[in-house]
């Protein structure tokens, strides 16, 4: 059973993943880590957590924790993972992985060379909806794919609007933050890598030093292509993806999001039809395939080389807003 040291008081912590990681049978959360002395006790107060830490060392050298959540801003993961795969303990971090894509594949080999188990929490892939969507391309019921949407065009919360949107020091900006959830959950659907892409990224109102909104086009091995817009300035554009192929279309709506929503249509030539979903919470599904891979059964929905991966589109898709060219995707030999 894993009992949690957490690396990062923060907001996705308190308000998705202690709830789901004590949703696992036998688990617990013991401590947390902060740089905040006073900020780490009242998260360790407010979450009912027994100890909090300002020292990384001395919450792994607890060996009654045997998991780390990290979930600092995204400059940290890199060394913090180090830290923790050293001291042997399972590792679940956040995405982006890490700010470069040496850094990430360091981070993933040290785990696999320490044995411990490695994931990433790209969470859409928990959800019921992916899950049938999933489905849905896997047994043909739209035929070969030819194309892909991705609409993730939202309004960043107030409450978010800190370093995501004014510290490019701290991986801000919509590409760390979103289109790499959408490149995995693309890699997720349709099995393969996108190979190259183009894009355009910009500020509309938000970003400081940052982009907060870009749209690209990647092409995949299969020969599909693949549409996404990411930007944390729409207030009312809704999220949703679609799937194109040679017998059907698929059409879910406000499926790109946290909670357990939203609708699917299957289009094909039998007319319309509504597709059914299980709506279970996306983080206790991630936490209960996590908690059955460190025990040896089956692996993480995203493991490390998923967040690889879907770091490497993300780098690609700056790249190529930045410069204005093609950009081939490089996957660091993974
Ligand atoms: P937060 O901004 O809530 O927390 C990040 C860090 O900011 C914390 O580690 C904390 O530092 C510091 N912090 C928190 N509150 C304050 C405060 N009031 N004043 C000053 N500093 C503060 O980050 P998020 O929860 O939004 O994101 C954390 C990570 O999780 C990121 O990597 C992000 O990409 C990812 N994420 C993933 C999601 C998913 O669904 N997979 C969803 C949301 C985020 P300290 O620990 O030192 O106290």
């Amino acid at each position: 059973m894993l009992r949690w040291g957490l690396i990062g008081a923060s907001r996705i912590a308190s308000s998705y993943m202690i709830e789901a990681m004590r949703a696992q049978e036998g688990a617990d959360v013991l401590s947390v880590l902060s740089t905040d002395v006073a900020r780490g006790a009242r998260f360790a107060d407010e979450n009912g957590i027994a100890d909090s830490y300002t020292d990384l060392d001395a919450l792994l050298a607890d060996d009654r924790v045997n998991a780390v959540y990290i979930s600092t801003t995204n400059e940290k993961h890199h060394a913090q993972a180090l830290a923790a795969i050293a001291a042997s303990k399972n590792v679940l971090c956040e995405k982006p992985l890490a700010m470069s894509l040496a850094d990430a594949c360091e981070m993933v080999k040290a785990a696999a060379d320490k044995g411990i188990t490695f994931a990433t929490n790209h969470h859409l892939r928990n959800a019921g909806t992916h899950l049938a969507i999933k489905d849905l391309i896997s047994n043909g019921r739209i035929g070969d794919v030819l194309s892909a949407r991705v609409f993730h065009a939202v309004n960043l919360p107030e409450h978010l609007r800190g370093w995501r949107i004014n510290d490019a020091s701290a991986g801000g900006g919509v590409i760390p933050d979103i289109t790499v959830h959408d490149a995995d959950t693309i890699r997720f659907h349709l099995d393969e890598d996108p190979v190259d892409v183009v894009a355009k990224s910009g500020t509309s109102g938000m970003g400081e030093g940052v982009e907060d909104s870009v749209m690209s086009v990647w092409s995949m091995p299969s020969g599909a292509m693949v549409q996404t817009h990411e930007s944390f300035t729409h207030g009312f554009a809704g999220t949703g993806i679609e799937f194109h192929g040679t017998r059907g279309s698929i059409f879910a709506q406000g499926v790109m999001t946290q909670e357990p929503v939203g609708t699917i249509r299957l289009v094909d030539s039998n007319g319309e039809t509504a597709v059914s979903y299980e709506n279970h919470n996306l983080y206790k599904r991630s936490l209960g395939v996590f908690t059955q891979a460190v025990a040896g059964t089956g692996r993480p929905s995203a493991d490390g080389v998923d967040g690889i991966k879907s770091l490497a589109v993300a780098l690609a898709v700056r790249e190529a807003a930045r410069s204005g060219r093609q950009t081939t995707v490089d996957y660091g030999g993974f």
